[in-house]
C-alpha cells in the first residue's frame, strides 16, 4: 500500500532532519541538514491520529546561492514535492524570518499542493507565538511554533496538516496497481511500454518514483490507475548512451521489488533462456504477483498445433510459476495487448487477497478428509491443527502442524493446490509456513518423548 507522502521542504539548518525524526519517533536518527548534500530522497512511516502517511527530507532549499549543487538540491525538491499531498515548510524562529524563507514561501505558492509552516527552534511557549507571529507575512496561513528537538508544538501542526491527508478507507480505494515490465533486452520492453501507453489511453502523467532517474508512468483504463515502474529504464532514445548500468539487471531487481504485478516479457523466438529464469527466480523470491507476456507471437509460423507447443515450452521451463498466467502477444501489432491489464487486475486481487481464519481452516478440513497427511515409516501420521493468514503482498498463510517434517513435499503441493483451487489467489505466488508446535526439551507429548522442531 502506497501512503501518502508529507515533503519537508525548507532552507539549510532550520531544523528539517530533526522535525523529520520527531514525526517519525526516530529521535536517535543522526541530525545533519547542509545545502549540496547529494543524497537520495529517504522516507520515514509517521501517522497522527488514524491517519498514516511517509515523511521525506529534501536537501536544505537555497535560491539564492550559485554553487552547483543547487539545481539538483531544487529538483529533488520539485520531485519530492511532485509526489506530496502536502508540504511542512520549516523555517528557523530563533534567527526570524529571511529572504530565503520568503523566496521559498514565493515558489510554494506556486506549486499547488497544501503547505503548513512550522517555526522551528521555539522552545519557550510563551516566546514561541511572538518568535513565529512575523511568519505570517509568508502567506501560507498560520505559523505553528514547535521545537523539533523537545517536542512541544508538533501537535498543533499535525492537527492542521491531517485534514489533507486521505483516510485509510480512501487510500485503499484510489490504490493504483504498481507494474514493472521486466525481462531480457531486446524481448519488446518498450514496445510494450509503448503499445500500452498508446492512444487508447489516457496517460495522466510522467512521475518520479522512489529512487533517483526512476520516472514513473502512470496510465488510466476504466477509472483504474496503473504506475508503470521505472519506465526511464526500459525507454531508450536513439543517440543517446545511457552506459549498461543505466538497463541492467539491478535496475531490474529494483524495479521487482517495488512492483504489485510483474509484467514478465520473454520472446517467444528464443524461448525461456537462462537469463529469463534468473529473473523468474527473483521475482518469486520477492513474493510479486506476475503475468507472463509471450512477446513477439507475430514472428512465429503458426499451424494448428503450435500454441500448444508453446504453451508446453512454457509449462516445461516455468513450472514453478504455474500460476501466472500467460499471455501470447505482440507489442509490433498490438495483438492481445489490450488484454494485458485484465490479467494485471487479476493477479493484482490475488495478491493483495485476505482470507478469513474460519474459511482457510474449512479448506484445510476438507482437504486433509479427501486426502489424508502422510504417515512416516515410523508410523507417525502428519497433522494439521489449523491455519490462518498472516499476511498478504504476497498472500501467506501460516499452518500450524504437529511436525513439520511428516508432512512431506508431495503433500504441501497436494495443500497448496487446494488452497488455489477453493481460494483462487491467482496470478500471484502463495506461500505457506509450516510450523511445528514448538515443544520443550523433554515435554512428554502422548507418551512419547517429544523432539524440538
Ligand atoms: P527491449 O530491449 O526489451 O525494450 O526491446 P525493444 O522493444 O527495443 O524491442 C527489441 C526488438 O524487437 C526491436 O527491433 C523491436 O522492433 C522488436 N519487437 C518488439 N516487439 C515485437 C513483436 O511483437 N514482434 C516482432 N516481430 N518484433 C518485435
Amino acid at each position: 500500500m502506497m501512503l501518502p507522502i508529507v515533503a519537508i521542504i525548507g532552507r539549510p539548518n532550520v531544523g528539517k532532519s530533526a522535525l523529520v525524526n520527531r514525526l517519525s519517533g526516530e529521535q536517535d536518527a543522526i541530525v545533519y541538514d547542509e545545502p549540496g548534500i547529494t543524497r537520495d530522497r529517504t522516507y520515514r512511516p509517521a501517522f497522527w491520529q488514524d491517519r498514516e502517511f511517509q515523511i521525506v527530507d529534501t536537501g536544505g532549499l537555497v535560491f539564492d546561492d550559485d554553487t552547483e549543487f543547487l539545481p539538483f538540491i531544487r529538483e529533488q525538491a520539485q520531485a519530492a514535492l511532485a509526489e506530496a499531498v502536502a508540504a511542512i515548510f520549516v523555517v528557523d524562529g530563533q534567527m526570524g524570518l529571511t529572504a530565503g524563507d520568503e523566496e521559498i514561501a514565493a515558489w510554494l505558492r506556486t506549486q499547488n499542493v497544501p503547505t503548513v509552516l512550522a517555526v522551528n527552534k521555539c522552545e519557550s511557549e510563551k516566546q514561541g507565538l511572538s518568535q513565529a507571529a512575523e511568519f505570517w507575512n509568508l502567506g501560507l496561513g498560520e505559523p505553528y511554533p514547535l521545537s523539533a528537538i523537545h517536542g512541544n508544538g508538533t501537535a498543533e501542526l499535525l492537527n492542521d496538516l491531517i485534514q489533507y491527508l486521505p483516510t485509510m478507507d480512501e487510500i485503499e480505494d484510489t490504490e493504483e496497481i504498481k507494474v514493472a515490465i521486466i525481462g531480457r533486452p531486446n524481448v519488446g520492453k518498450s514496445s510494450l511500454l509503448n503499445a500500452l501507453t498508446g492512444e487508447n489511453r489516457s496517460i495522466v502523467s510522467p512521475v518520479s518514483g522512489t529512487t533517483r532517474d526512476a520516472i514513473d508512468m502512470v496510465i488510466e483504463r476504466n477509472g483504474k490507475a496503473y504506475r508503470l515502474i521505472d519506465t526511464a529504464g526500459i525507454r531508450r532514445k536513439k543517440n543517446v548512451d545511457y552506459g549498461a548500468e543505466f538497463f541492467g539487471i539491478n535496475r531490474a531487481f529494483k524495479a521487482i521489488k517495488r512492483a504489485d504485478v510483474v509484467l514478465f516479457v520473454i520472446d517467444v523466438l528464443d524461448g525461456v533462456t537462462e537469463q529469463d529464469l534468473k529473473l523468474a527466480g527473483r521475482i518469486i523470491e520477492e513474493g510479486r504477483a506476475a503475468v507472463i507476456i509471450a512477446n513477439k507471437w507475430d514472428a512465429v509460423e503458426k499451424d494448428s498445433h503450435t500454441i500448444y507447443e508453446y504453451q508446453k515450452m512454457l509449462d516445461d521451463r516455468l513450472f514453478f510459476m504455474e500460476w501466472a498466467e500467460r499471455l501470447f502477444v505482440s507489442a509490433m501489432t498490438g495483438k492481445r495487448v489490450d488484454n494485458i491489464l485484465d490479467l494485471v487486475d487479476n493477479a493484482a486481487e490475488g495478491h493483495k487477497k485476505r482470507v478469513s481464519t474460519a474459511v482457510i481452516n474449512e479448506v484445510i478440513e476438507e482437504a486433509v478428509k479427501w486426502h489424508s497427511p502422510p504417515t512416516t515409516r515410523q508410523g507417525k501420521q502428519g497433522r494439521i491443527y489449523y491455519g490462518t493468514q498472516v499476511t498478504s503482498k504476497p498472500p501467506t498463510i501460516a499452518l500450524f502442524v504437529n511436525d513439520p517434517k511428516r508432512l512431506d513435499n508431495n503433500y504441501r503441493r497436494y495443500m497448496e493446490k487446494q488452497f488455489r483451487q477453493q481460494l483462487g489467489f491467482k496470478g500471484t505466488p502463495l506461500k505457506l509456513l509450516w510450523r511445528g508446535k514448538r515443544l520443550r526439551e523433554g515435554e512428554n507429548m502422548g507418551g512419547t518423548r517429544a523432539t524440538k522442531v
